[in-house]
């Protein structure tokens, strides 16, 4: 079988375990050299044979796959993150499927979420953004006019953006055209590596300060209020609010009780059961 699977942001223990157990089990490993940590790689077997997609074209990581395929091993394509933002993963999918070739994709944390985890923050605030954007300038991968900058900036959502730490002089004025310049920004370096940097300041002066910490790739830059410090507090854990699985409490009820008496509380959907957030 071939399987894709997301290595996580860096941190070899941020792989989920179906992805460690499947290195363990790999005959064949092709894995993403530039972004991907290579201590994840001490859990393949030692006779495993392993591959630097860095210096692979597609047909030559399709064929090192088929082949597996064909000799009945254990393939793992190791993609940085997640192998669906901007994984390049899809083309190799579908050659697969040319090919009738069965695989699955494991899914793995992709470096946004390890930013908000260095960063001790959380991107959607209730009063602030509800709305994540994922996305990136162009480079060699044009982006569609319609996505441009600062069209995606006029929502003044929280913005992740990849794969543009080298251009983030020009990023910050596109952003600065819709989001006010003391917006809060950052920027984090290797999310969860053991050399990650982060830079914090606002869309004025956060690309000099990126610059002077040395910071021209392996990056994300974050911008949006989500990284100030007002929002309202949320209702799913307020006590005068009732939901699927805690029913709201009197004034001057007791400090630190949720639920009614004997009610399970098996944890709270992400919605809270609520029809509005
Ligand atoms: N699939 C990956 C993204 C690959 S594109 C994911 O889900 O994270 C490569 C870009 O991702 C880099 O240019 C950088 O913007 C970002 N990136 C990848 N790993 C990172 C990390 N550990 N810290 C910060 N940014 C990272």
């Amino acid at each position: 079988m071939i399987y894709f699977v997301g290595a996580g942001p860096g941190d070899p223990r941020l792989i989920t375990v179906k992805g460690k157990e499947l290195l363990e089990q790999a005959d064949v490993v092709v894995y993403a050299g530039s972004l991907v940590n290579p201590q994840l790689l001490e859990w393949c077997p030692s006779q495993a044979r392993i591959f630097n997609s860095a210096s692979m074209c597609l047909e030559e990581i399709v064929g090192v796959l088929e082949a597996a395929h064909r000799a009945g091993e254990t393939a793992v394509r190791l993609h940085t993150g997640d192998p669906s933002l901007y994984g390049a993963v899809r083309e190799q999918m579908d050659a697969l499927d040319r090919e009738g070739i069965p695989y699955q994709v494991v899914p793995g944390v992709s470096s946004f979420l390890a930013a908000a985890a260095s960063l001790r923050k959380e991107y959607t605030l209730p009063g602030v953004t509800q709305t994540v954007i994922l996305t990136r300038l162009e480079g060699r991968t044009a982006v569609p006019e319609r996505e441009e900058i600062r069209s995606l900036a006029a929502h003044q959502a929280t913005m992740a953006v990849f794969l543009s730490a080298g251009q983030i002089e020009r990023l910050c004025a596109l952003l600065m055209e819709e989001y006010p310049p003391d917006t809060p920004a950052a920027v984090v370096y290797k999310a969860s590596w053991q050399d990650e940097k982060i830079v914090r300041g606002t869309l004025r002066d956060i690309a000099g300060k990126a610059r002077e910490a040395g910071i021209h790739r392996t990056a994300l830059i974050l911008a949006g209020d989500f990284l100030g410090d007002s929002y309202e507090l949320s209702r799913l854990y307020d006590r005068s609010f009732s939901h699927g699985y805690r029913r709201a409490q009197e004034p001057g009820g007791t400090e630190g009780h949720v639920g009614g008496p004997g009610e399970e509380t098996p944890g709270c959907r992400e919605d809270g059961g609520m029809a509005h957030g």
